[in-house]
């Protein structure tokens, strides 16, 4: 079976409503012949808009966190029911700006994704090392210990909606990318967990994207590798031509 490769944009804590829509307009004709998947994660209150304003497109509208629970006292979080409804079809958890200003564990990454699972949606769960875990030597032990936590009680069958973003956190917004080669290696490790954990067929068809300053002049040498099937965008993903030249890469 091919997989197709998967890149999405993270809007993080931008654009309005009519910007949205602005974007999306802009972004559906440049990328309507895409081979890959497009996947656009804006902030909850621009979902409606950008669905409107991509219907009818290749273009998919995915969300940037959910909460575990199905409903009650959790000021300003949103449910994976409440995404569902807005006919959302992705949503990120675990990104390392949730894990540092948010306080996010493994063990609530595992609770959001088993969330969105549960309720029928696609995951991008991601995981990465910081610098000082990197100058450390222990890349390797960071994303087995993140990937294991975020795949808890994830069965074999959940795991197809499951797509993993490795996000070196120093790389992200930074201007830094990782070297291909890097990148490459470090998602070889993250397979080899998922192969631990489910099995080969399994390990070979997740995709696992890499995430961080991944834009137009880059991206060409990183979709190269064989072990890289997709990428999350930030910054390059608020621009619809550069957003458009990482997919059309
Ligand atoms: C991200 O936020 O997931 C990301 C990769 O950001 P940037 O592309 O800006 O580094």
């Amino acid at each position: 079976m091919t997989k197709k490769t998967i890149i999405a944009g993270n809007w993080k804590m931008n654009k309005t409503n009519a910007e949205t829509k602005e974007l999306i307009q802009a972004l559906v004709p440049l990328v309507k012949d895409a081979k890959c998947e497009v996947v656009c994660c804006v902030p909850f209150t621009d979902i409606v808009t950008a669905r409107k304003a991509a219907r009818g497109s290749n273009i998919k509208i995915g969300a940037q966190n959910v909460h575990w629970a199905e409903k009650g006292a959790f000021t300003g979080e949103i449910s994976a029911e409440m995404l569902k409804e807005l006919k959302v079809q992705y949503v990120l958890t675990g990104h390392s700006e949730r894990r540092q200003y948010f306080g996010e564990t493994d063990e609530t990454v595992n609770l959001r994704t088993k969330a969105a699972l549960n309720a029928g949606l696609k995951v991008i769960v991601c995981v990465g090392e910081l610098l000082s875990e990197r100058e450390a030597g222990k890349t390797a032990e960071v994303v087995t210990r993140q990937t294991i936590g975020a795949l808890k009680d994830i069965s074999k069958q959940e795991l197809k909606r499951v797509v993993i973003a490795y996000e070196p956190v120093w790389a992200i917004g930074t201007g830094k990318t990782a070297t291909a080669q890097d990148a490459n290696d470090t998602i070889k490790i993250i397979r080899k967990v998922v192969r631990k954990l489910y099995g080969r067929a399994s390990a070979n068809s997740i995709r696992i994207q890499y995430g961080g300053s991944m834009n137009p002049k880059n991206a060409s040498e990183l979709m190269a590798m064989k072990e890289i099937d997709g990428g999350l965008i930030g910054g390059a993903s608020l621009k619809p031509e550069d957003f458009a030249k990482v997919v059309n890469y």
